[in-house]
């Protein structure tokens, strides 16, 4: 099913539920793959519209990308959507890729730039995901979703600078907006209040990561501009050690803040699974 009907069929009182997985890593015995999708069998009672299946930077995983998407498709019966990302791809690459995914059936696809790998040579053929939305749309017959920053990509100069880039990828065709994940609902609801006032009108899904792993998250709010409410971090800070309680602690905050943005009306929620079953199943058997 196409992003745009996904979104506008969506139930009034219930978001539209949906994952994001990645390639599992030195899994050359194909365990971690097969694990993979024992996890996602077990998210399905929550009937998820849609799983995403991230992209290593350069086009790193291609191969097990394309394997977890056409699993998804043929055995749990879900909609895939691949994410894509153009920095360090030529447009011929890029125009093969889609040819292949056509080809698989795949009708949906999230557009990124990617980072921009250090010390590396970039290919220019693009520069920004705008380039590969307008791309896509030129080349393919898929459906475009992009990213988007409630509190500004870490590179951009102000969050409305950010938002009037965003507005240039749903100007070329993007139907829809996941988020990078946050923790503060505030920085959501400013964002997409910001968003309307600049003309944009595609859902915005927040992505939603449930805390199971203080080092993980620790890594990842490195990687990208995101707060941790005082209150949560130091709560975790305190524990960081204590697994059991960083998980209680994450699945407890996720509820919480899922349960507000599905009060305040949001089109969905997009889970960033890591993976694993334990918390976004926890966290949907909490809401649903
Ligand atoms: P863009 O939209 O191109 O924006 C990048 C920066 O350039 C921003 O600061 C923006 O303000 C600025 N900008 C945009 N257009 C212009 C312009 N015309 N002129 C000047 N400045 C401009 N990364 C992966 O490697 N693989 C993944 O699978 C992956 N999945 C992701 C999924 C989600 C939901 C999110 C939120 C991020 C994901 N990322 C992934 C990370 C993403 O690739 C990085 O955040 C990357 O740095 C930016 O990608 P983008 O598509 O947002 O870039």
């Amino acid at each position: 099913m196409e992003l745009k009907e996904i979104y506008s069929s969506k139930n009034t009182n219930k978001p539209v539920i949906s994952y994001e997985v990645f390639p599992p890593k030195d899994d050359t015995d194909g365990q971690k793959l097969e694990q993979l999708f024992v996890e996602l069998k077990k998210l399905l009672k929550f009937k998820p519209s849609l799983i995403s299946v991230t992209y290593g930077a350069g086009g790193s995983n291609q191969t097990e990308s394309i394997e977890i998407i056409k699993r998804i498709k043929s055995e749990l019966m879900t909609t895939p959507m691949p994410h894509f990302t153009c920095v360090s791809t030529s447009e011929k690459n890029i125009k093969q890729y889609l040819t292949t995914l056509e080809q698989l059936g795949i009708e949906n696809i999230l557009a990124l730039r990617g980072d921009i790998p250090q010390n590396q040579e970039i290919c220019h053929d693009f520069r920004y995901a705008s380039q590969l939305v307008e791309c896509i749309k030129r080349e393919s017959r898929l459906s475009v979703a992009v990213a988007g920053y409630p509190e500004g990509h870490k590179e951009a100069e102000s969050l409305e600078k950010d938002i009037h880039y965003l507005k240039q990828k749903v100007d070329k065709g993007a139907d829809v907006i996941y988020t990078q994940l946050f923790f503060n609902n505030r920085h959501y609801f400013d964002f997409a209040e910001k968003c309307q006032k600049f003309g944009i009108t595609a859902p915005i899904i927040p992505g939603i990561l449930p805390v199971t792993n203080f080092k993980t998250l620790e890594k990842m709010t490195s990687l990208c501009k995101v707060d941790i409410p005082k209150e949560l971090y130091d709560k975790l800070n305190a524990h960081s050690e204590d697994k059991e309680y960083i998980k209680n602690t994450g699945i407890e905050y996720a509820t919480k803040q899922c349960q507000e943005l599905i009060d305040a009306g949001v089109d969905g929620l997009h889970f960033y699974t890591l993976n694993k079953e334990y918390a976004t199943g926890k966290i949907l058997s909490n809401l649903l």
